[in-house]
């Protein structure tokens, strides 16, 4: 099996340098990962992938990555505000992990954040717990010190774009310079690119999925949203209701930055109840037996 999965990778980096085309012919011009994909040409690494289970791409998603590339505009005409609407336009994006075992994955999203950052890691070290934080690239570029302590503590980070931008009112070359920008970000501060994404706010449609599908990332949303409990009511009222939904293979999302670094037209919010919330959330699920850890420990431990 590790000899077909090299194979399938020689064969990918070749598709994606432009080295192979349909015919297997030599192919000078310059071909992007983007163009390999939406152009469908490697049959061959598709169907070996698909063996694998690792999906390049159904035949539907083809026909749209096509469309994508004239000048057809494929935006959702309102955001997708809960999973059901997700799943129709990412149906490879993963909401839940499915298991009887009670482990849960602990998500973060925005930060880093100097108000709110170092408290969360603070709180996640005490109990040794680790989490994946979906950053947003200028806040790491501006908090790079938080950003690779996070990582040096054992969390992973995930790609939540450059500046947070509501990837489905933008027009797919945006919504890859944003994708790509925020996976750059990363490298600038010494960090591996890493290899989930969350599009802000949860929004997306069909471009976001074929275009974070093209650069090899799995879209991680969730089902079960902090704040959603805890903005609205008492704070222990609210992660009493919370640990009520938690299932095994939950993926939970929390908040540790409240807005985007340079971005002055945007509501800046407290995550303050949620830092505060965090201890009981955590002793909480801890005392229903669940064991709470990073997307990528959760699916390891599942697998
Ligand atoms: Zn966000």
């Amino acid at each position: 099996m590790t000899v077909i999965k090299w194979l399938i990778h020689e064969w990918e980096s070749l598709c994606e340098a432009g080295a192979v085309n349909k015919g297997g012919t030599s192919q000078p011009a310059a071909v992007t990962r983007r163009g390999f994909l939406l152009g469908a040409s490697c049959v061959l690494c598709s169907a070996a992938s698909a063996a694998l289970g690792y999906r390049i791409g159904t035949a539907r998603e083809r026909e749209t990555a096509r469309r994508l590339t004239s000048d057809g505009f494929l935006g959702t005409a309102s955001p997708t505000k809960t999973n059901t609407q997700r799943r129709r336009v990412q149906p490879n994006a993963l909401f839940r992990v499915p298991t009887d075992k009670p482990y849960v994955a602990l998500t973060f999203d925005d930060g880093p954040d100097v108000r709110y950052t170092s408290t969360v890691l603070d709180l996640l070290a005490d109990r040794k717990v680790t989490a994946t934080f979906f950053m947003i690239g200028v806040n790491a570029l501006a908090n790079p010190e938080l950003a690779r302590r996070a990582v040096s503590e054992g969390h992973t980070a995930g790609n939540h774009t450059y500046d947070h931008r509501e990837l489905e009112l933008l027009r797919p070359p945006a919504i890859e310079v944003e994708i790509e920008k925020g996976q750059t970000a990363f490298r600038r501060i010494g960090l591996d690119g890493p290899p989930w994404f969350r599009p802000p706010k949860g929004y997306t449609d069909h471009a976001v999925g074929v275009l974070a599908d093209a650069d090899r990332y799995r879209t991680i949303f969730w089902d079960v949203a902090v704040e959603h409990y805890i903005d609205h009511q008492p704070i222990a009222q609210g992660v009493d209701q919370l640990l009520a939904e938690v299932r095994p293979g939950s993926i939970i999302l929390a908040h540790d930055g409240g807005h985007v670094v340079g971005v002055k037209d945007r509501p800046i919010l407290s995550r303050a109840r949620t830092v505060e919330a965090l201890p009981l959330l955590l002793d909480g699920l801890a005392k229903r037996g669940f064991e709470a850890m990073s997307v990528d420990a959760l699916l390891l431990r599942t697998s």
